[in-house]
């Protein structure tokens, strides 16, 4: 037997003024699935959430819940859970930490004994490490705090479909590390649905079983991290999602599965492509950081040029190179395990590449607007 849908969206559209938000979304969330959205901001990614938790209507498709429709289900009907963003507005000012969370739980039809919520709200201050917070009022508290208590009320209410608009978002680094893991640890243990909205694709990537990319109001690509990182589908998503280099190109000769492309690094053999392109088209090659050889090797490459490694930062565990190369205006960033080989800047080397891990794309994303410079351009 198949899974459950939890979430099923049907062409959702909605309009605000005259700018299309939602341009006919169509989304199946299994289930006790961990989904992740991310694109860049204003593409819809909240007004998606809030038409699912029912306050904001959409014009146009439909919503299905634990496989109902939810046409004519109110918010607080839905049992559905929701991590708002703008969380300064959505915590009672005159409320403290621990009656801002208790309100949440009362709000289940479940009966629970004073006791049981008292323990219920310990765990979760607990757990997102804000215990010392429990009889503050909101005001009080720095605006990671607020945000973990938002978190918290909907954590504890433990709802069967969670949505959570970028809840980590004004958390400092090591804490958003920590709090990830226990988001991951949390969506095991009571094995939820999630509907995770993100601005940052280390965390989407992290924490995804499916990842959905959006843009502009639609969706560019649906799938495992692995497949839209290695398999992105169009420019747009190569570029969104992870690092990478981008070479503007055009095809200059197509020799059965690979092509030739003219870059300004000169021509470019690249095999790893979707589409059939026709001469002289323009597109992109995207090369991943981690596919560039430097030094050693690099020659007996396919694909090699000369190039002046500009400087290098150790993470402790990766390097991360900027590489100039004659004629490209643009540095490639390139990353290696370990520490770097020399300590010099500005020291002369090879670079290569496979045309396996060379990636051409003449289609730029599925919006059917953008060209080149917009994707170059892209927030990332
Ligand atoms: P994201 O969460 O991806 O940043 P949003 O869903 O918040 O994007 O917003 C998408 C677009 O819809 C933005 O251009 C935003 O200005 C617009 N928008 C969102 N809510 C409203 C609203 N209540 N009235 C008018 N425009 C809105
Ligand atoms: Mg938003």
């Amino acid at each position: 037997m198949s899974a459950q849908t939890a979430i099923h969206l049907n062409s959702l559209k909605k309009t605000f003024t005259d700018e299309v938000v939602l341009g006919g979304i169509d989304l199946s969330i299994d289930d006790g699935e961990f989904c992740v959205v991310i694109g860049p901001s204003g593409c819809g990614k909240s007004t998606l959430l809030k038409c699912i938790a029912g306050i904001s209507d959409p014009d146009d498709g439909e919503i299905q819940l634990r496989e109902e429709r939810t046409a004519d289900v109110p918010p607080q009907d839905r049992d559905v859970g929701l991590v708002f963003q703008e969380f300064e507005e959505t915590l009672f000012p005159h409320k403290t930490v621990e009656e801002n969370i208790a309100f949440g739980l009362k709000q289940k039809s479940e009966q629970l004994s004073d006791e049981q919520i008292t323990d219920r709200i310990d765990e979760m201050l607990d757990l997102l490490a804000i215990s010392h917070t429990k009889s503050s009022y909101p005001d009080e508290l720095s605006g990671g705090q607020q945000q973990r208590v938002e978190l918290a009320r909907q954590l504890v209410r433990d709802c069967d479909i969670t949505l959570f608009d970028d809840p980590l978002a004004d958390l400092d680094y090591k804490l958003q590390k920590r709090m990830e893991i226990e988001m991951r640890r949390f969506h095991e243990e009571t094995g939820g649905t999630y509907l995770y909205v993100t601005h940052n694709q280390d965390q989407a990537l992290e924490l995804a079983d499916k990842l959905v990319v959006m843009n502009e109001g639609i969706i560019e690509q649906v799938g495992t991290p692995d497949e839209v990182y290695n398999n992105p589908t169009n420019a747009f998503v190569g570029r969104f999602v992870g690092d990478s280099n981008i070479l503007v190109g055009e095809v200059s000769e197509q020799e059965g599965s690979n092509l030739r492309i003219d870059t300004a690094i000169g021509r470019v053999v690249t095999s790893d492509t979707l589409e059939q392109p026709s001469d002289q088209s323009e597109g992109v090659v995207l090369i991943r950081p981690e596919d560039v050889v430097i030094g050693d090797g690099a020659a007996e490459c396919r694909n090699s040029v000369d190039a002046v490694i500009e400087g290098w930062t150790y993470t402790g565990e990766l390097t991360e190179y900027s590489i100039s190369v004659v004629d490209l205006d643009t540095e490639l960033q390139v990353v290696k395990p370990g520490r770097p080989d020399t300590t010099k800047n500005r020291t002369e080397t090879t670079i290569g590449f496979s045309p396996d891990d060379a990636q051409f794309f003449q289609q730029m994303s599925g919006t059917g607007n953008m060209d080149v410079t917009d994707v170059l351009e892209a927030e990332q």
